[in-house]
């Protein structure tokens, strides 16, 4: 395994290709991106200097649509990351027929040492340097780490000035207020649940006798919590960084979402609960896991401790290979993240279409079209799963790279 994401993201292409026996095009045409522009941004300092930062967007497929992806403001982003995320966006839209290709966008900077007056020319200078290779019909950016609401609405007004026009669908992620979509903020952790309810019925699990353990208690993971007792599984244990470190709390009849929401950064006040180191809380015997916080979470040393039968990765990328490798031998089932967390682009997609056509849905609206959509693509995977005899990570690339092969051949792109 490389340390280079780009040619992690090309070996995951080539292996899918082989196992799926694809013409030679397919993965010719697959492993690099279609175009990725770089762009140097000039800011004027508050102390009067200017500064450049370099900025990024690469749109890796787009067979299926308009290109997709968030844009990543980080100090650490760089050129072969932003490619390998957008080849992980066309996985990520294609697996669950969301019609869009894969992008993805950065800006090297660390947000948090920039004033609210030099963030704002980040977020417009990364608009007017990228401004003909993005629109509502061409790529479509959205938040992604260190990228605020804000900050896209400077963008949209940034766009839509150039533009001389109103076109809000040329990003997503916007606040309700400015064209976002209700039901955004819940998509994600509402996703995850309702993965979880398909993968427990797959094991003869009744969701409602389920266990669970939830690593991370933030946008992702809370909401997780709140759908996973609303669908009557049992949230037996939650991990959060708190200011004297890094603990689980553990609870055998499980907590509900509003006392968990209550006690934010002081779980361990809360009564008739047990105080679990993390290695306590990977090993825990539960049904379920789900990893929802950061990347890298659960490595070899880990997985080796987990006693789940079933992960669903909340959080991107929160297996690594060597974690993955290990849960193949033991025989336990990973849901990969390209589909379990993928309600944050479905809805994304939504809010774009709800722009499109200038009628907005009700929150109850969208997370019911969410939930189809989301169900669809599960059983679509298992299936993939089922014929090749492959793991459900395996299953969910095959899946997308046949769809976009299939796409492709229509188009006339392969031989
Ligand atoms: P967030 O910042 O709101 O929440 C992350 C939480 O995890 C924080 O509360 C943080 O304190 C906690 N945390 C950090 N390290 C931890 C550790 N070692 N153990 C336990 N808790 C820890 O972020 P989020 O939006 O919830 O995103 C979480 C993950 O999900 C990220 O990988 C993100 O890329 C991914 N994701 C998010 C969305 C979305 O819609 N927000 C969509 C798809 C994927």
């Amino acid at each position: 395994m490389s340390n280079n994401s780009f040619i992690n993201a090309q070996q995951q292409v080539e292996s899918a290709c082989r196992i799926l026996n694809t013409e030679p095009a397919v993965f010719e045409i697959l492993k690099d991106v279609e175009r990725m522009i770089e762009v140097s941004i000039p800011v004027k300092m508050d102390d009067g200097t200017i500064r450049t930062f370099k900025g990024y967007r690469a749109a890796h497929n787009t067979s299926l649509g308009p290109a997709k992806g968030g844009i990543r403001i980080h100090p650490a982003t760089t050129y072969d990351d932003v490619k390998a995320l957008s080849i992980w966006m066309t996985f990520k839209c294609a697996v669950t027929g969301t019609p869009y290709g894969g992008g993805k966008g950065g800006i090297v900077a660390d947000p948090t040492k920039l004033s609210e007056n030099e963030l704002e020319q980040l977020a417009r200078g990364y608009v007017r340097g990228l401004y003909k290779y993005l629109g509502e019909k061409i790529d479509v950016p959205a938040p992604d780490v260190g990228c605020s609401a804000q900050m896209i609405s400077w963008m949209v007004d940034e766009y839509c000035q150039l533009a001389g026009t109103q076109a809000l669908g040329t990003f997503t992620g916007k606040p309700v207020e400015y064209g976002g979509s209700l039901g955004r903020t819940e998509s994600t952790g509402f996703g995850i649940s309702v993965i979880g309810r398909q993968v427990a019925k797959k094991f003869d699990i009744h969701f409602e006798e389920a266990t669970l353990a939830v690593q991370g208690f933030g946008n992702v993971g809370s909401h997780a919590v709140k759908y996973f007792e609303q669908l009557g599984a049992t949230v037996q244990a939650v991990m959060e960084w708190h200011p004297d470190g890094l603990f689980a709390i553990y609870r055998e009849e499980g907590f509900t979402y509003e006392e968990l929401e209550a006690n934010r950064g002081k779980f361990k006040e809360m009564d008739n609960v047990k105080i679990l180191n993390p290695e306590d809380f990977w090993s825990l015997d539960v049904d379920i896991m789900v990893p929802a916080a950061l990347a890298n979470a659960i490595d070899e040393r880990v997985a080796k401790l987990v006693k789940a039968n079933i992960v669903l990765e909340g959080a991107n990328g929160p297996v690594t290979t060597e974690g993955d490798a290990v849960f193949k031998e033991r025989g336990i089932t990973v849901v990969p993240d390209i589909l379990t967390n993928s309600g944050g682009v479905i809805v994304s997609y939504y809010e774009w279409v709800q722009n499109l056509q200038g009628f907005y849905w009700t929150e109850k609206e969208v997370l019911e079209r969410q939930e189809e959509k989301m169900i669809q693509a599960f059983d679509e995977i298992w299936d993939t799963k089922e014929k090749h005899d492959v793991t459900f990570r395996e299953a969910a690339y095959l899946n997308s790279i046949q769809k976009v092969a299939d796409v492709m051949k229509l188009q006339g792109k392969l031989s």
